[in-house]
Order: structure tokens, then C-alpha cells, then sequence
């Protein structure tokens, strides 16, 4: 009850900003605004799957708090900005320059999403869906282990735990070029299933789009 009734406050009365609470006539203040760290990344190849990896912003702060808001919190309404900033982030770097037939946001297992309620990657996609017109294609790629949060475990563990944790609909499979939505990049482990499972059922281009980044280290090759 008392999430519903900050989401109706976060939604009708957007005057405290996400981030440090205090005034703000946006959804993040111009102080938290600017501590954003924005890299504009881009790397092809980040592993033999993944044909590219963009990424809008580092893993700190302002972002890491509003991340954690948004999965951790049930702070639904927190995905308006940040979708603001995929956006922002799709029109300056990819738009013109790549052709995606469609995005899928990195889905959760069904034991996942009962809990959450929502699946925040797809609510992090849905502005660059609507502001570009690319359909996002939900049914195309299943989750079908519960696998545990990605957060507490090693390198090896978090490749371990997203073994074959993914399943592609293979009556869907029309797709020559996709873009995967995630939160977080950190590994690489959650993507480097996904594109795999896609490529395997046919796609020949999948790229992933990321919020944020954990740091540039992690971006060693598999
Ligand atoms: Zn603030």
C-alpha cells in the first residue's frame, strides 16, 4: 500500500526529485542531472554472439540509485526518466546510423515478474520505441529458468547462472537485425544467453542497448 501511494505522488505530483527528494520541477534535478556520468559507448564484438554494445551512461551514483529504485523499490514511475535518457541516448548515436526491426527488453522469468509486477526493461525501451516507430517484439524471447539475482554472484557464477536460461519462439523467427534492452551491463553474461539464443534460431544481427555499465574493464571479449 504504501508503494501505490508514492507512485501516485511520484506520478500526479512530480515535484521531488527521484533521485535526492528534494524540490524539483523535473523528474531528476538539475544537481543530480549533472553528477549523471553520460559515456556514449560503443563496442563491436563485446563477445562472439553480440554483433555491438551501446551504452548511455556509468554504473554510479545518480543512476545506480535510480536503478535500484526502479527493481528493487517497486518504484515503477522511476522509468520515466531513465527512459527519457535511452531516448536521448538512441536519437544522438544510433538513430540513422544502424536499422533495428525491432527491440526486445531482456525478459524476466514469469516467478520474477509476478513478484516485481513489471519488467523494467521493457518500461526503459517504450519511449525509443515510440519516439522511432521499432515495434518491441515481447514473445520472441523467453526466460525459462529462474535464475538467482545476477548481483551476488562471481564472473564465472553469473555466466553459470544464465546458462541456457533463455528460449527463442521459433515461430518468430522473421528477424534479420534486433536490439536487446537491459538495465545494466556488467559481465556481459545476461546478453552474451540472449544473443545466443536469438542467433541460434536464426537472427543474424543482435545488438544490445544499456542503460549503464558497471565500468569499462568489464568489456572483455568471451
Ligand atoms: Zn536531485
Amino acid at each position: 500500500m504504501k508503494y501505490i501511494i508514492k507512485e501516485i505522488i511520484d506520478l500526479f505530483f512530480p515535484k521531488k526529485c527521484f533521485s535526492c527528494g528534494k524540490y524539483s520541477e523535473d523528474y531528476i534535478c538539475k544537481n543530480c542531472y549533472l553528477k549523471i556520468e553520460f559515456i556514449s559507448l560503443y563496442q563491436s564484438f563485446p563477445n562472439k554472439y553480440l554483433n555491438g554494445l551501446f551504452s548511455a551512461t556509468l554504473y554510479s551514483g545518480v543512476i545506480r540509485d535510480l536503478i535500484h529504485k526502479l527493481k528493487y523499490n517497486n518504484r515503477r514511475s522511476v522509468s520515466k526518466p531513465l527512459s527519457c535518457i535511452m531516448s536521448s541516448f538512441f536519437k544522438k548515436e544510433i538513430h540513422g546510423k544502424y536499422f533495428f526491426e525491432c527491440i526486445i527488453p531482456v525478459p524476466l522469468h514469469r516467478t520474477r515478474y509476478r513478484k516485481r509486477e513489471y519488467n523494467q526493461t521493457l518500461l526503459i525501451s517504450e519511449k525509443i520505441s515510440r519516439d522511432f516507430g521499432i515495434p518491441i517484439e515481447e514473445k520472441l524471447l523467453i526466460k525459462i529458468k529462474d535464475t538467482k539475482e545476477q548481483n551476488k554472484l562471481s564472473r564465472e557464477e553469473r555466466f553459470l547462472n544464465q546458462k541456457d536460461s533463455f528460449k527463442i519462439n521459433k515461430d518468430n523467427t522473421k528477424y534479420g537485425s534486433v536490439l536487446i534492452v537491459d538495465d545494466i551491463y556488467t559481465t556481459g553474461a545476461t546478453s552474451y544467453e540472449c544473443a545466443k539464443t536469438l542467433k541460434s534460431g536464426g537472427i543474424k544481427e543482435v545488438y544490445l542497448l544499456t542503460l549503464s555499465v558497471r565500468k569499462a574493464e568489464s568489456l572483455c571479449r568471451q
